[in-house]
């Protein structure tokens, strides 16, 4: 709904956005700016006059008296939380490398509900898994499986919730000094690990791809028989470190097993339980602050973004 313009995705830390955003009136213009960047322009009849019916977000069109909602189309319509409230929390979730505890940000935002906030960062990071899906994996990508269960999610004594098998896909590139580095990564809850599975995920992350010139095709892995049979069926390169010891994990898969550890840590420092039902969506937060940890102080502007798009 809100109208392209060019993203500035200007660096911002707390105390900048402090200053940027002081009220509900400054949230309001940045969408405003963001939606009409040339100006107010009526999406019926590409009126420029309007009327701001109230002081929330309502506008109307002076020619046509159509109205519109300045949040129509982001997570922020008809919420009636401030925009205020939703702006720090993002600001928050962007920038916090250990994610954020819902019970801190009930304080912080002053909101008693913690199902509230608890929401309210579900929205945003469904908006992170939305911008990510676009991501796909280049170069030779590492893969490995991990089980995420209850004994790490916080909760404690509880035998029924099952551990959840979690596929970790990190694509690398080798830099002019010939040192591998990580690029960007992917997690997804799976069933199993069959070939069926891992063919899925492969093909989700693009791997083989028609997208990307040049794609090594190429994948490293503990030799599971699954990515024998899927590279095999393919034609995609693949590379087994033989693991004798688990503990060589670390070394022989290391941005897998790097991006695993900060997930659990993650999860492990939350408040409250992590259930297999939202594991998904808190994978999808870890992987997408993961692919933009080179961005800095940018992040918060470009979440902003792709939250209000
Ligand atoms: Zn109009």
């Amino acid at each position: 709904m809100v109208k392209k313009s060019k993203p500035d995705y200007k660096e911002m830390s707390w105390l900048l956005f402090n200053k940027e955003f002081q009220d509900e009136k400054d949230c309001c213009e940045w969408l405003f700016r963001t939606r009409w960047p040339n100006g107010f322009e009526c999406p019926k009849c590409g009126g420029e006059r309007y009327w701001q019916v109230s002081t929330r977000d309502l506008y109307k069109c002076c020619s046509c008296r159509h109205q519109i909602s300045l949040t129509a189309g982001t997570v922020f319509h008809k919420t009636r939380i401030p925009l205020m409230k939703w702006f720090m929390l993002i600001f928050r979730m962007a920038t916090a490398k250990t994610g954020v505890s819902i019970n801190e940000m009930k304080r912080e935002l002053e909101i008693k509900d913690y199902k509230t906030v608890w929401t309210m960062a579900h929205k945003v990071r469904k908006a992170m898994a939305d911008r990510d899906s676009r991501y796909k994996l280049a170069g030779l990508v590492e893969i490995d499986e991990s089980f995420f269960g209850p004994s790490i999610s916080g909760k404690r004594g509880r035998g029924t919730e099952k551990k959840e098998l979690v596929i970790v896909a990190v694509s690398t590139w080798t830099n002019s000094d010939g040192v591998e580095i990580p690029g960007f990564v992917h997690a997804f809850v799976v069933e199993n690990a069959t070939a069926n599975t891992i063919e899925n995920v492969l093909i989700l992350i693009g791997i083989p791809s028609k997208e990307f010139e040049p794609l090594t095709k190429s994948i490293r892995s503990d030799g599971w028989r699954s990515y024998q049979a899927v590279t095999e069926k393919w034609g995609i390169v693949h590379s087994r470190v033989v693991l004798r010891d688990p503990k060589d994990s670390m070394k022989l898969l290391p941005w897998t097993h790097r991006v695993i550890a900060n997930a659990k840590a993650v999860f492990a420092g939350s408040n409250r339980g992590i259930s297999s039902k939202h594991l998904q969506r808190y994978l999808s937060e870890v992987c997408y602050r993961f692919n933009r940890r080179f961005w800095g102080r940018e992040v918060f502007h470009r979440l902003l973004y792709s939250i209000t798009q």
